[in-house]
């Protein structure tokens, strides 16, 4: 048997692929000897698992770190000491400067790093000043993660199965913080998904930053595609529903729109973020898509499946938007009808082009154009939410939002 090491507190902010990665950190460390506890006071580990995504995200990271400063004060007093990590996004992006800004940090570890997690945090326990590990390994982080419990948390699972992007959209960070698009072999996705499905797991999400790019060893001469994926896991008995995010609309093939319509266990909602409605706002994004090419791939989506729900991201405020870009983007929404949607104000993020632009929106006037875009996209989500009262539990259409809610993808 493993000895104790200590109590383990996690805290997770971000994305779904920040909630799946705290989740095999968690297995790791537990293999090591880690209890999990659900408080910082009582931890003798604390992680911070982060999200640059947008200033606000890298901020509370901050503000949380003040906070276990305090605590782990507190428990210095008591004689008891805490190691306090950031993991993620904010740690592969900032990397030293976390060290100098917040000295109560005691590793810094980025997210392909996750598997060498408890040799790090034997070392960050043995030096001063904090040790550092943000490096982008040519290795397979996955291969060294230990395999997933034998006994499932909840009915629905995350399963990773691409990560990184090679699109560089101008105003996001996570080509830089999460490198290059890597895809997982599909054999190690498949006994994955299959030891989840042993362990009482009835629905999977997989998840990648643009998880539709996806183009995994099939262990033939051709890389497989997300359908091909798909339809690989469908043939696992106990898995009873597939879903995937996030897609970006350029990856959507013709194979993975048919799907929707022939593979019964693939659930009828996609989430597809648009941004934008103006062509030029969208060239500018660098997101390789017109207002139209979207609205024609969602028509094509609805001819394959008429029920599906369709979520999607929405940036106001890009620098350079006009009053008369955003009413392309008001008009983009009132055509799709979206059934939920996460909407932002432009966030410039350090490094990425639309950052150093000149022209930046004032940031009343983003606020406003936010406040005009949610009244209009919470009346649909209300409309989609109406539609639902008094489905049939056993009605093909219910199921798809019965275990993870189509609105916060919590298990409800
Ligand atoms: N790969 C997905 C795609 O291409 O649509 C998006 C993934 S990104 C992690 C999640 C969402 O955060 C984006 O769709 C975008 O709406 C939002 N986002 C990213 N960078 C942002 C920024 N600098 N300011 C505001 N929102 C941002
Ligand atoms: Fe970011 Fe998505 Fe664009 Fe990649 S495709 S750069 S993850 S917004």
């Amino acid at each position: 048997m493993t000895k104790a090491k200590g109590k383990l507190f996690i805290k997770t902010f971000g994305c779904q692929m920040n909630v799946y990665d705290s989740e095999r950190m968690g297995e790791a460390l537990a293999e090591a000897g880690y209890v999990t506890t659900d408080t910082p006071e009582n931890a003798d580990l604390v992680i911070l698992n982060t999200c640059h995504i947008r200033e606000k995200a890298a901020e509370k990271v901050y503000s949380e770190l003040g906070r276990l400063k305090q605590i782990k004060t507190a428990r210095e007093r008591q004689g008891h000491g805490t190691t306090i990590a950031v993991a993620g996004c904010v740690a592969q992006a900032e990397g030293r400067e976390i060290l100098s800004r917040a000295p109560v940090v005691d590793l810094v570890v980025g997210p392909q790093s996750y598997h060498r997690l408890g040799d790090l945090i034997s070392r960050a326990g043995q030096k001063r000043g904090g040790i550092i590990d943000i490096d982008f390994p040519e290795d397979d982080k996955f291969k060294h993660l230990p395999a997933r419990p034998k006994v499932a948390r909840s009915p629905s699972a995350f399963l990773t199965v691409q990560e990184g992007c090679d699109k560089f959209c101008t105003f996001c960070v996570v080509p830089y913080t999460r490198g290059v698009e890597y895809s997982r072999p599909v054999r190690e996705i498949v006994e994955e998904a299959g030891r989840l499905a042993q362990a009482g797991v009835r629905e999977i999400t997989l998840l990648g930053q643009n998880v539709n790019a996806y183009h995994g060893n099939s262990g033939r001469s051709e890389p497989a595609s997300l359908a091909q994926l798909l339809r690989a896991l469908a043939e696992i008995p106990e898995l009873e529903r597939l879903r995937y995010t996030t897609s970006h609309p350029r990856d959507m093939s013709d194979d993975l729109v048919a799907l929707h319509g022939n593979l019964e266990k693939l659930m009828p909602y996609l989430h597809l973020p648009f941004q934008a409605g103006s062509d030029r706002i969208l060239a500018a994004m660098n997101r390789k898509h017109t207002r139209d090419d979207y609205l024609e791939l969602v028509r094509r989506i609805r001819a394959a499946r008429a029920d599906i729900a369709l979520s999607t991201d929405i940036i106001v405020g890009f620098p350079g938007e006009t009053d008369e870009e955003f009413i392309r983007t008001l008009e983009v929404v009132k055509s799709v009808q979206f059934s939920q949607a996460y909407s932002f104000k432009f966030s410039p993020r350090p490094g990425t082009p639309a950052a150093a632009m000149d022209d930046q929106v004032l940031e009343e006037v983003k606020s406003s154009r936010l406040q005009e875009l949610q009244a209009v996209l919470n009346e649909q989500q209300a409309a989609f939410n109406a539609s639902c009262v008094g489905w049939n539990l056993d009605d093909v259409s219910y199921k798809a939002f019965r275990a993870i809610c189509v609105h916060c993808l919590k298990v409800r």
